[in-house]
This record gives structure tokens, sequence and C-alpha cells, in this order.
């Protein structure tokens, strides 16, 4: 049996009563849990302890480092092209990484997006494209790297080689509350982008009632984390801190998600949307060396659209099938007059959740019809029976789960009442 350079139940300790580890501490518990000689009870009570007491900017880079380090690295450097790639720490109705990635690879800029597939309320990038017939998520190294040198977009699965330590622990936090502590979120997030190889990169970081953390400040302070770790890995790294208030657009869920990408790559769809969208690929494009790039004329002159559908095909998709629609669907109507003051984003995420949009567990499949089409927002006079949101499932036991969470969210109040939109779609720009 080898020895071990430190015993776990020590490093545990510190941490619990306020401490700081070592770079060599924190480098052997990663690795160590990596080997599965610290067991999930210990990394768990370890996960609590840094909750609970948080962490130095000094443990941070190196826990971020040594989980880039449990696995493989990915490089871009001989593509010939500059690449940019963007993060969203996740929100209900978050389609933006479909029309955003053809956009800038329409540039003729490499966007290498590894994404992952939902879990709890925010929906999963690989969930909605996997409802375009045909498509496929998974692609091996040498496929992604020529879809990248002849595409220039490509979105898939990363695989199960990049950060393997942070995929562990953040199953294990996923299930022992210990998610939402800001050391943890950056960390796992910068592990997986630094070992991607991307040479910049956008952060989309949510505030608001449906995002991780939704205080602004603390937003923001997960932003100035992500930066700084970026910066130190040698990946130019902006983050946009950005309002989850209320959903994003008006489609939550996996097809319908789809569609309104498919509305806002041919020109048009809803402001919120196409706003986000321009503004992370004038960050992306300027990072990558093009910070005059005409970002509106290639929506409107279908460059974009030319991008997806060769991104589609690249991933065997067909680009022209129909998407699947609902066997089931019931529309909520407004019950009096007035003006929608209240929208809140997290209710309608756990809704479209419990339509099966969503999964409660990784290996769950999702229905890709099922979500919500919200038909009006916050800010939007209505009159009574006019219809407000529509539920669609194939499955009519889930709409009973999915409308008690929605009792109550929408709110119609009068005219001149106060809207809770939680303000601006972009609140900052926070970059190193
Ligand atoms: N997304 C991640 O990849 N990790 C987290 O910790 C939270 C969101």
């Amino acid at each position: 049996m080898s020895i071990e350079a430190f015993d776990v139940v020590d490093l545990i300790r510190v941490k619990r009563d306020g401490g700081e580890l070592s770079t060599e501490q924190i480098r052997w518990l990663v690795d160590a849990y990596t080997r599965g000689v610290v067991a999930d009870e210990q990394m768990a009570a370890w996960a609590m302890a840094v909750f609970l007491r948080g962490m130095a900017p000094r443990e941070i880079r190196d826990l971020t480092f040594a989980m880039v380090d449990s696995g493989e690295r990915m490089s871009f450097a001989d593509l010939g092209k500059p690449t940019t790639d963007k993060h969203s720490t996740g929100g209900v109705g978050d389609k933006i990484t479909l029309p955003l990635t053809p956009l800038v690879a329409s540039f003729g800029v490499a966007v290498p997006q590894l994404s992952g597939r939902g879990l709890g309320h925010t929906g999963g990038t690989l969930d909605k494209l996997e409802s375009i017939p045909g498509w496929r998520a998974k692609l091996s190294n040498e496929e992604f790297l020529a879809q990248l040198r002849d595409v220039g977009g490509v979105i898939a699965a990363a695989g199960a080689g990049l950060a393997p330590a942070d995929g562990k622990l953040y199953a294990l936090r996923d299930t022992t509350a210990t998610v939402d502590s800001i050391p943890l979120i950056a960390s796992s997030i910068m592990s997986k982008k630094i070992a991607e190889g991307t040479a910049s990169l956008v952060l989309d970081v949510k505030f608001g009632s449906g995002a991780f953390l939704p205080e602004q400040e603390r937003g923001r302070e997960l932003a100035e984390t992500m930066v700084r770790l970026g910066a130190d890995a040698g990946v130019e790294t902006v983050a946009l801190l950005t309002n989850m208030h209320t959903p994003l657009g008006y489609a939550i869920g996996n097809a319908n998600e789809v569609r309104e990408s498919l509305e806002v790559l041919a020109g048009g769809g809803p402001s919120d949307v196409v706003e986000l969208t321009l503004a992370l690929a004038r960050e992306m494009l300027a990072l990558a060396g093009l910070p005059d790039a005409d970002v509106e004329g290639h929506l409107a002159a279908g460059k974009a659209m030319d991008s997806w559908r060769a991104m589609v095909l690249a991933q065997g998709g067909d680009p022209d099938a129909a998407l699947p629609s609902a066997r089931e669907s019931e529309t909520v109507r407004a019950e009096r007059s007035g003006v929608v003051t209240e929208l809140p984003a997290l209710p309608f995420g756990i809704g479209a959740w419990r339509l099966g949009a969503g999964r409660s567990r990784k290996e769950d499949p999702v229905l890709h019809a099922a979500g919500i089409d919200l038909h009006v927002r916050a800010g939007d006079e209505v009159a009574a029976g006019q219809p407000l949101y529509t539920l669609h499932t194939d499955d009519p036991e889930r709409f009973e789960r999915a409308r008690a969470a929605l009792e109550g969210a929408l709110v119609i109040g009068d005219a001149g009442d106060p809207v809770a939109d939680g303000g601006p779609l972009i609140a900052a720009r926070i970059a190193g």
C-alpha cells in the first residue's frame, strides 16, 4: 500500500475551522478523491466546510488547476483560426447558445461549445438540440476538431476525460446541498473551460429568481472570481452580469426553445433574446480580434442561419425536419384585466421541468416537446380571459404538479403598480 501524503481528516478539520489549505494539500485532495482514496462522505464533509467557510483566492486557483490536471487538456493551437467560447451559469428559457454559436461562427471564428444536460429547473443545451431529428451530441475528438475547422461552430457533449474530478465532485455537491458556493461553482465551471482549450471566454453570469445565486452582489462576486481564474490560466475572459428575474424569451422547454432560436436566426425573435445574443456575440468577436463585426448585419442577411444549418447537418440532424409537438396542452387565462406585475423565472422553470422538459436524475430522459409557452411578459397589459401561458406535455398526469409549481406565480396588478422585472437585462460588464 502506498503512503499517502496527507490525512484527509486533517484537511477537513482545517477547512471546518476556517483555515487555509496549502497548494500541495489541495492538489493531493483532488487527486486522492479522483483515485477513490478519499471517500464520498469525506469529500462531502470537506465541500460543506468550504460552503460554510469559503476559500481564499489562492485556494480557489489551486482547486481549479488541480481539477484541470485531473484529466486531458485539449488544444486548438493548430486550428489556424481564433477560438472563443461562452458559458452561462444557467437560467430559465436560456437558449442563447443556439443562435449565438452560429452567429459568431459565421465570422470565421471557431466556437468550441462543450455543453451539459439540464439538471433541476435550468435547461440543458444538449437536451434542446436533441429535439432536432437525427442530431447527435456525442462526437469523437477527431470529429470535434474537423467540425471546428470546416464549419466553425460545434455544440457537443463534454467527454468524461475533461476535468473528471469536477464531474465527480459536482455530482456529489448536487446531492449534499453544496452547489451554491462561489468557490465551488467558479472552480467547477472554469476547470472545464480551461481544460477545453478555448483561447478566450465570455461568461454570462445570471442573477435573479431563476439563477443559482439569486442576489446580484453574489453574482458579481462569482463573475469576478471566474474572470480572475481565466486570467490566471491565460484564457482572456469577460463576464456579463445578466438578469434572470423573469424567463428569457417566451419559450421554456426544449423543442419550443429551438423554434424560438430559429426565429432569432431568421432575423426576428423576442427582443430580450436578441439583445443578449448580440451583446454576447460582440464580446466574443472582440476577444477573437473582430471588435467591429457587424453582428446585426449577419443575422439580417441570413449568414448566421447558414452557419446553423451547416452545424446541424454536420452532427447528423435535419435542419428542415419538423420539431416534435406535445400530445397534450393546457392554456391558463387571465382571471382579471390589469398589468402583469410579476412573472418570476423560478416557478416557470420548475413548471416546465415537471412537465417533462427537465430531469431529476442524470440518467432520466427528457420529453422534447414538453415545456411552457408564455403569451405575455412582465409589464404587459392583459384583458380578463386572455391566454397567459400554455403548458405542453406528452403525459397529462404531469399537469397537476406543474400547475402546483405555478400557483400564484404570475401576478396581475393595476396600471401603475411596480413591475418586478429585476431591472435592465444586462446589469454590468466585468473584465480583468
Ligand atoms: N455549472 C457547473 O458546471 N458547475 C457548477 O458548480 C455550477 C454550474
